[in-house]
């Protein structure tokens, strides 16, 4: 039996980059781990592909995956469900690999609860103002649910000491490289007994 993988939680405020980030570590290639996709109930956006970027389902089929016990964690967040299906993970981390995910603050401290030997890395905007641009800019919200993606992030902001790490994500290369060392010194950690 290989020696379990090593569960990355990265999260952050939406908006903050993490999905640039996470998709510049996979590119990158600098170590085999594998990202886990998540499931939602939010329409999928142009550009998007059902079992690539998200498993797009209903608010039923969520609903019953939820009742089956499939989900590692999931939240609600502005008003859709976002999670986590669990047999993935499980599967992946039991093969020695590990495994990334990159999900909302409520979710992730529900890992952090079921799975605390994972590596919680907490992902910064260098301030709210700049979040405000991104979101505007990516031109995907309207005015209402960027205010709501706001609120929630400040909200978010705050959760920050529950993390091992904090990476302020000021330029995309730079937070990349301060995920990689942290993982590259996890994994070098001497094990307790
Ligand atoms: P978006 O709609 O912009 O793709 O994602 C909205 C938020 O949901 C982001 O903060 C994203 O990281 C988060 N998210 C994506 N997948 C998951 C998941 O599986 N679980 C949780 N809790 N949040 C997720």
């Amino acid at each position: 039996m290989p020696e379990r993988g090593m569960l990355i939680v990265l999260s952050g405020p939406s908006g903050v980059g993490k999905g640039t980030v996470r998709q510049a570590m996979l590119a990158d290639d600098f170590r085999d781990f594998q990202y886990s996709v998540s499931m939602t109930t939010r329409q999928m956006r142009p550009g998007e592909v059902d079992g690539q970027d998200y498993y797009f389902r209903t608010k039923t089929e969520f609903e019953s995956e939820i009742a089956n016990g499939g989900m590692l964690e999931y939240a609600k967040y502005v008003d859709n469900y976002y999670g986590t299906p669990l047999k993935y993970v499980n599967q992946t981390l039991d093969e020695g690999r590990d495994v990334l995910l990159e999900i909302e603050v409520k979710g992730a401290m529900q890992v952090r609860e079921k799975c605390p030997d994972g590596v919680f890395i907490f992902l910064t905007p260098p301030d709210l103002a700049e979040l405000k641009q991104r979101l505007t800019n990516r031109g995907t919200d309207d005015a209402a649910t960027i205010d709501k993606r706001i609120k929630t992030a400040s909200e978010e902001i705050a959760m920050m000491e529950n993390y091992d790490y904090a990476v302020v994500n000021d330029k995309v290369s730079l937070a990349v490289d301060r995920i990689e060392k942290i993982i590259e010194s996890e994994h070098l950690r001497v094990p307790r007994v």
